[in-house]
């Protein structure tokens, strides 16, 4: 499962981000996921959770998962435009084809709340 290994790898990423952080424990990680990313975010949660006991840090975290559109610039007009399934990936202004995907495949961790100790 592609989703074990991105969960995996977030895991990783704030294990080592926070590792200097003094009896840091992590609350919430908030990732950003593009439409065409190919990650489903349902099956990422699940992945999170079931592998999340390997990070110590994470053992009481809830990932936080934001989708982001995808946009497209058209190969005919130039056009900027929502990629939408309905309009059969095209152009949502002339009907051209896709001639670069401009955002949607982002993969990114924006942010990770910590439990505050007073
Ligand atoms: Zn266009």
């Amino acid at each position: 499962m592609h989703e074990a290994a991105v969960a995996n790898a977030i895991l990783e990423h704030v294990e080592r981000r926070l590792a200097d952080a003094d009896e840091a424990v992590v609350a919430s990680v908030h990732v950003r996921i593009g439409e065409f990313s190919n990650v489903d975010p349902e099956s990422l949660r699940f992945a999170f959770d079931s592998l999340k006991s390997s990070c110590a840090i994470c053992r009481e975290a809830t990932l936080v998962v934001e989708s982001a559109p995808a946009f497209a610039v058209c190969s005919e007009g130039g056009h900027r435009y929502r990629i939408l399934p309905e309009h059969a990936y095209r152009c949502t202004e002339c009907g051209g084809g896709i001639s670069k995907l401009v955002a949607g495949d982002e993969l990114d961790i924006t942010g990770l709340e910590l439990f505050a100790f007073s």
